[in-house]
């Protein structure tokens, strides 16, 4: 997960699946409180690599702005039967997209349900976290969590200080 400060501030979810990070910009970032169901913006495929990028895209490129590292982990199905990475698969065809998350800020278990509008090839999911153990009712993790996960910097000292440039070929 990355938070993201380009012309809107958003967060991003990446999820790797078949060799690419699924990607979702999801605007007011992640709920633990089962219910507050956030809007995630399915957009394009991102390459794996990207998944470790902290730093600055530079203006004009796309997605110019700041990227912090926001949290990091691994995923996997949330039921122990049958084989993790296709129940994945197919959570995900069917738009009904259930994961357990191992990450340092996020876990447990949550669901992306995709949504009936929008552009077919960039459609609107809900991010919704499911009850356990980590869910935190009333709880406001992006307010609570505002540095990297990686460097502890927040936006502005990524901003300032040395930082790596995102150099695109797009
Ligand atoms: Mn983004």
């Amino acid at each position: 997960m990355q938070k993201h400060a380009a012309t809107r501030l958003h967060f991003d979810l990446r999820l790797e699946l078949d060799g690419v990070m699924k990607s979702w910009a999801v605007p007011k970032g992640p709920s633990l409180d089962p219910s507050e169901k956030r809007l995630a913006m399915q957009v394009e495929d991102h390459p794996i690599e990207y998944n470790t990028f902290e730093g600055i895209i530079p203006t004009g490129a796309y997605g110019g702005g700041i990227v912090m590292l926001w949290d990091r982990g691994t995923y996997t199905h949330p039921e122990k039967t049958g084989d993790p990475v296709e129940r994945l698969r197919t959570g995900y065809a069917k738009g009904d997209f259930k994961f357990e998350v191992h990450g340092k800020r996020l876990r447990g278990s949550w669901v992306l349900v995709r949504l009936r509008r929008g552009d077919p090839d960039k459609p609107a999911w809900l991010l919704i976290k499911h009850r356990d153990e980590f869910a935190r009712p009333g709880y406001d993790i992006v307010a609570a969590e505002q540095t990297s996960v990686r460097s502890r910097r927040t936006l502005e000292q990524i901003a300032k200080g040395k930082s790596r440039v995102w150099n695109s070929n797009r």
